[in-house]
């Protein structure tokens, strides 16, 4: 790890007393408690706004050989390596109005990855794709789902704008039913589960949020009857109106400055500033990447995991914010790599933290202009505490006469939702709009929250097979007692960055076991 400009104990004593005074300003003890998810009794926040009308069907009573719960990129990619190992009847169960997953809810303006499209993308040397931009737009991943649900003909058996409500292993038949919310009870050989890790959006448990009269949404379902315009922006129905966004995590910081281009006002309301790197979004040409060559796409993609989790690479293909805070990314991340000196280590480690964070604290004071502003935008905690932003338009948007930075930090978020807008330290701020960008429950989609039960062999509820012990999977795929069951996700199982390649290696394992299943007569 390098230690650019490394900062002397005395600053570094200082550092730790700010962040641990930082940090109590902020916690709560209602912890996640604090947060309302959309389903409990506040159904109409979830509601899908892309779908368009639901067409009515028949329930379905059928046989399919693998049934896949989610249809974002963990369900295609599983369902694309299932047709490569020549599996016929797959069949994704989607909750949406089509394939897509976070990209086909995340919609807001401003909507990027800010993880190298060309790692990012799945399956781009099968497809034949080239993204664009080194940043991809959302509506360009989306429709790259699209495209890969397409090129393995996904289409036919998926089945759209339905919820899983519970898998239940029939042990005389040995086949898995499948429930749904439209009625289904279908049957399964194997199902795979790939149900995300932040799909639920939440709201802030806030006094009065139900009573504000004004419009307001979440911004994985976002408005565009009522704000005009699309993800590149052009927000006419905002023009004249006041709008309070809170939330500034990855969200906010691609979402304030394209609402500061068009709304009347915008209240700016932050709990805990993000850092906030470089972005320098650009056009890449095919041939920077070395599109074309065999197998291109995966040694990127190879080089960017080896690079942001410390292992020897011979370059840096990717060469951006990502790859170059690598050495920080340990809590993301742990290498494991500690032998040696623990404490010469960990001093290094700090060191390097204060440094990059020193750097990115001088960063906000370049951008904004007003000192006051810039102070309150600087972050007080190590690198990675709060997952890293990248942007290169979020600070320059708090120098405008329509953008207001309401610090919420000593009132531990907003205090109270009124009628007419918000209040915070006893101001009230009128408002036409509050958009919340306040993320997702995190980590209990699905099988983890319980909110689809699955029972195994002797009718054994998966989650009270884990209550006693925790969960226990074989590397985070299958569990003893639910056969043919196969799990995607972050339960037990690899970490990366760049989550499409974590579910993608899984994609292609779980195609191998069912494969490699069937070839045994298992
Ligand atoms: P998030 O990271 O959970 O941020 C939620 C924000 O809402 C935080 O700033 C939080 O403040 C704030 N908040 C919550 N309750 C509040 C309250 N009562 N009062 C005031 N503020 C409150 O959600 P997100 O930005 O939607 O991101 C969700 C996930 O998607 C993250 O993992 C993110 O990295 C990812 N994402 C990725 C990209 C990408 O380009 N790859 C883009 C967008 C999002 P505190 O920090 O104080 O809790």
């Amino acid at each position: 790890m390098t230690t650019p400009q490394a900062p002397s104990g005395q600053e570094l004593a200082e550092l730790r007393q700010r962040y641990r005074q930082e940090r109590e300003r902020r916690v709560r003890p209602d912890g996640a408690r604090q947060y309302r998810v959309a389903d409990a009794g506040f159904g109409y926040w979830a509601a899908d706004p892309y779908a368009g009308e639901v067409p009515a069907r028949e329930p379905l009573r059928d046989t399919v050989d693998v049934a896949v719960v989610g249809g974002g990129f963990g369900g295609i990619l599983a369902g694309a390596r299932l047709r490569q190992r020549g599996v016929e009847r797959v069949r994704i169960v989607e909750k949406g109005g089509d394939f897509g997953g976070t990209w086909y809810w995340n919609r807001y303006p401003g909507v990027h990855c800010d993880v190298e499209s060309h790692v990012y993308l799945p399956m781009l040397d099968e497809t034949g794709y080239v993204p664009e931009w080194k940043y991809a737009p959302g509506e360009e991943i989306r429709r790259h789902a699209v495209r890969i649900a397409e090129r393995f003909d996904l289409y036919p058996d998926a089945l759209f704008s339905t919820t899983v409500t519970s898998l239940t292993w029939d042990e005389s038949a040995e086949v898995w039913i499948v429930a749904t919310d439209r009625g289904d009870e279908f049957r399964a050989t194997y199902v795979v589960t790939a149900t995300g890790t932040l799909s639920e959006p939440k709201l802030p448990g806030i006094p009065g949020i139900e009573d504000f009269e004004g419009h307001t949404f979440h911004t994985s379902r976002w408005d565009y009857a009522y704000t005009g315009g699309g993800p590149d922006g052009g927000l006419t129905g905002l023009a004249g109106k006041r709008v309070g966004v809170v939330g500034t995590g990855a969200t906010g910081v691609q979402v304030v400055p394209m609402l500061a281009e068009d709304a009347g006002h915008v209240y700016v309301f932050q709990r805990t500033p993000s850092t906030v790197d470089v972005r320098a979004n650009r056009r890449t040409g095919a041939e920077e990447v070395g599109a074309g060559r065999d197998g291109w796409a995966r040694e990127r993609r190879e080089n960017f995991l080896r690079v942001v989790s410390g292992e020897p690479a011979e370059q840096d293909l990717v060469a951006d914010a990502w790859t170059e805070s690598a050495g920080l990314l340990e809590k993301l991340l742990p290498s494991f790599r500690r032998d040696g000196d623990r404490a010469a280590f960990e001093a290094a480690y700090e060191a390097a933290d204060a440094a990059k964070m020193n750097a990115l604290r001088t960063r906000v004071e370049r951008a904004v202009t007003d000192p006051e502003v810039a102070e309150k935008l600087k972050p007080w905690y190590r690198y990675a505490c709060k997952r890293p932003t990248f942007s290169d338009l979020y600070y320059p948007a708090f120098n405008r006469d329509n953008v207001t930075l309401v610090d919420t930090a000593d009132t531990h978020g907003l205090e109270r939702v009124t009628r007419d807008g918000v209040v915070v330290g006893g101001t009230a701020y009128a408002l036409d709009c509050l958009i919340f960008a306040t993320g997702f429950s995190v980590g209990v989609s699905g099988v983890v929250s319980g909110r689809l039960p699955v029972h195994g062999r002797g009718g054994v509820q998966l989650l009270h097979a884990w209550a006693e012990r925790g969960p226990r999977t074989l590397h985070g795929f299958t569990s003893h007692g639910f056969p043919n069951l196969i799990q995607l996700g972050s339960l037990q199982n690899a970490a990366s960055v760049n989550f499409t390649h974590v579910l993608d290696e899984q994609a292609v394992h779980a195609a191998a076991l069912v494969a490699a299943a069937e070839a045994a007569g298992a």
